[in-house]
């Protein structure tokens, strides 16, 4: 990290205002200090293989939070969701360091993820964030969590009909699902049309995303319509190794 980096955000508050996100100071100052924490967790523990400031700023931070373009204005002020899979924090951390009123979970089966994120919680004095530690099949049984959120992440995890069936369980009937992916998601959509409907979704939209430094991406937005039938999600590592059709 650089000196500069230390105190300029610029890529991120320009490229945040195009995405219609007005970032304070202080907010920009959050950001960079998550960048410094990522940055030295990431000698130890495998969280991204970008450290580059300007290429975090982009692919990490502002995909991130372009997710804001799929969410009503309610749920931006003090809404509810669940990242599953989190990883290094993407998409929670930066959508909570964006919309600081929203309640976050932030899932991940790794324990050396789930670690960071709680010290980065702590680090940054964070409110209203939980972290949890665990496979999102299992988690996703939990009273807790089940149908409990008003939108659930997840980027990067798995194809749109695994990640489907790990993800709409945690949705409330009427809420949504954000999936952020390649602009050209739309065999993987169509390969997941039976899973979504069967787990009670059904494909509300696929907005396009276009950001700088960065290829086209896009946002695959389900809705809930109905309860997940208590038999999904199958047993952990179901979903992936034979995706509903
Ligand atoms: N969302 C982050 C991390 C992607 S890597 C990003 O975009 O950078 C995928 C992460 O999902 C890993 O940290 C892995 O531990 C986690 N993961 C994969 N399958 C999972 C599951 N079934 N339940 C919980 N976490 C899972």
């Amino acid at each position: 990290m650089t000196a500069a980096a230390e105190t300029q955000a610029d890529l991120l508050v320009s490229g945040a205002e195009a995405l219609g996100i007005r970032l304070t100071e202080a907010q920009a100052r959050q950001f960079v200090r998550y960048y410094a924490e990522l940055a030295r967790w990431n000698e130890r523990v495998n969280l991204t293989a970008i450290t580059e400031w300007e290429a975090v700023q982009s692919r990490h931070f502002l995909d991130s939070i372009s997710a804001a373009l799929a969410l009503p204005a309610e749920t931006l002020q003090a809404g509810s969701f669940i990242d599953v899979g989190s990883g290094g924090g993407f998409p929670g951390i930066p959508m909570k360091l964006a919309f600081p009123g929203m309640r976050c979970t932030l899932l991940d089966s790794t324990a050396k993820k789930t670690a960071f994120l709680a010290h980065l919680r702590d680090a940054l004095e964070l409110q209203d964030i939980s972290v949890r530690t665990g496979r999102a099949e299992t988690l996703a049984r939990a009273l807790d969590m089940r149908e409990q959120f008003d939108v659930a992440f997840a980027r990067a995890v798995a194809e749109v009909a695994a990640l489907a069936e790990l993800t709409l369980p945690f949705a409330r009937v009427g809420g949504l699902v954000v999936m952020h992916k390649k602009a050209d998601a739309a065999a993987e959509i169509e390969r997941a049309q039976g899973a979504i409907e069967t787990l009670g979704g059904c494909l509300r939209e696929v907005i396009p995303v276009t950001l700088p430094k960065l290829e086209d991406r896009a946002l695959v937005v389900l809705e809930k319509r109905r309860p997940t039938h208590e038999r999904y999600p199958r047993r952990p590592g179901m979903p992936s190794k034979r995706p509903l059709t």
